[in-house]
């Protein structure tokens, strides 16, 4: 699903560029955030002029700490409707030629550093040079790429799985041909969105959205994370990264038939296409889980045994949480009785690539516009790093905030981009350098 962070009169979440100047510990270009911020409400018209239907949300339950009024949207069809509307519009030229199945691998460069075209790789394997006067790299992370993962991201990349089987075809090329002509990066190179989902699943995308409102337990049945420090959207990705770094890319979700009635249907857990795993004893789940019935019985009892007397609140950070546990869960601490569930993490998108201007123009090393080249979306660096106490585990957060006090090439770090947003940046800034390419011809 591509979840736009857009309020009711679908302009942009004005929080937006505040979250990104925390979560990046200021390293998150301001300027690219505001000029987002204005120009989003631009893309949207132009998405909905090209035929786009968006279906606007009014969230119940889920408290989103966004500052849209509770309200998001998301286009008919998904992502998928969005391309297929746009490429209907590009059909439409007729001095267009599509080339499928076709990958670029080298940018071509005249003597003075500009760029006149690619050098691109055809299906039948043989290279072929396409000329023009500008080009626009959108060619998304690497998340296909398995040796740039390890250079950039690290160990156990090899470990992950990916989230959606189209990721395979995000090679890395649109990283590699720009810093070969000299361009300048942004963005945590070695960071990643993950998320965590079903692992029975047999669809993409089958992502476990509500771990705070439950506990989540590693294969020895043990909490490692506190699930309701803040709005899911601020946590999907922390838990994700921690099941795969320190939990040895297991973890199991456990909640009871209060939140399961009150959640489904809808989109939290339905999510998946398997039925979540359920007994009436906790006992009984541990073993359909694979975990021990001993151990797990005794996390939730002790979970039970220190929640405290406030008054369990969907729509608040509500303060109903444990004392005394290793970590507490902070919100949303409610009893759990009758239980299913469980999810891994799988590798959703890259954060590091491409400098680029607010006109989407590649920067070069030397901080200058590179002659005729533009990129958007997932290949334009801008996600940075967290270092933020509050969202690791007790071991974690030890070690983190050891670190921070450190300079920052020498830090620990947890990576986390404000979601339902990177659709719209892809779109805003490609609309942009469109436009700009375009006025330039
Ligand atoms: C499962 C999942 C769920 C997501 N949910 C959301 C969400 O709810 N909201 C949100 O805002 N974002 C979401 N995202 C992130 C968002 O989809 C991406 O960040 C965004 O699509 C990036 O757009 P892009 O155009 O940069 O790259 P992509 O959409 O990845 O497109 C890149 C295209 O370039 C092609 N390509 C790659 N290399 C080459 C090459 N060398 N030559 C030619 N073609 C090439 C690829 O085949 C692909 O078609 C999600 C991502 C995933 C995987």
């Amino acid at each position: 699903m591509a979840y736009l962070r857009l309020d009711k009169d679908n302009q942009f979440d004005s929080g937006w560029k505040h979250e990104m100047k925390r979560v990046s510990d200021g390293l998150a270009d301001q300027e690219y955030c505001a000029q987002m911020e204005k120009e989003v409400p631009t893309t949207v018209q132009y998405l909905i002029d090209h035929g786009v239907k968006f279906n606007h949300h009014d969230e119940k339950d889920v408290f989103l700490e966004f500052e849209t009024d509770q309200h998001f949207v998301f286009p008919e069809g998904g992502g998928h409707a969005i391309i297929n509307a746009l490429f209907d519009k590009i059909r439409k030229f007729d001095n267009v030629t599509i080339l499928w199945e076709t990958q670029a691998e080298q940018l071509l460069t005249a003597e003075d550093g500009a760029v006149t075209g690619v050098k691109i790789r055809k299906a039948d394997g043989r290279m072929a040079k396409v000329h023009g006067k500008k080009v626009m790299l959108a060619c998304g992370g690497f998340e296909g790429n398995r040796e740039m993962l390890g250079r950039y991201v690290g160990p156990r990349t090899e470990h992950l799985e990916l989230i959606a089987p189209g990721l395979k075809y995000n090679t890395g090329f649109g990283l590699k041909m720009g810093l070969e002509v000299g361009a300048a990066t942004a963005g945590s190179l070695s960071g990643m969105h993950c998320e965590l989902v079903d692992i029975r699943a047999k669809k993409p995308d089958a992502v476990i959205w509500g771990h705070g409102y439950g506990i989540v337990v590693n294969e020895h049945s043990k909490r490692f994370y506190d699930e309701g420090q803040r709005h899911l959207f601020a946590t999907f990705e922390m838990i994700a990264l921690e099941t795969w770094r320190d939990q040895n890319q297991k973890s199991y979700f456990v909640t009871d038939s209060v939140i399961m009635d009150r959640f489904r249907p809808g989109w939290v857990y339905d999510t998946t296409d398997q039925e979540p795993e359920q007994s009436d004893t906790i006992e009984g789940l541990a073993e359909k889980l694979g975990l021990d019935p001993k151990e797990l019985k005794k996390t939730v009892d002790e979970f039970n045994a220190a929640i405290n007397d406030k008054p369990f609140e969907l729509l608040a950070l509500d303060g109903k949480r444990t004392h005394g546990l290793s970590p507490d869960k902070t919100n949303w601490a409610n009893p759990i009785s009758k239980p299913p569930y469980f999810g891994a993490p799988q590798l959703t998108f890259t954060y590091g690539g491409l400098k680029c201007d607010l006109d989407s123009r590649v920067l070069s090393t030397t901080g200058v516009p590179i002659p005729g080249l533009y990129c958007a979306g997932e290949l334009s660096g801008l996600f940075y790093n967290e270092c933020k106490s509050t969202y690791v585990s007790p071991r974690a957060r030890e070690a983190l905030l050891a670190s921070c006090s450190k300079p920052r090439e020498e830090r620990l770090t947890w990576f986390i981009d404000p979601p339902a947003t990177s659709v719209l940046r892809s779109l805003t800034f490609g609309r942009i350098a469109g436009r700009d390419a375009a006025q330039a011809l």
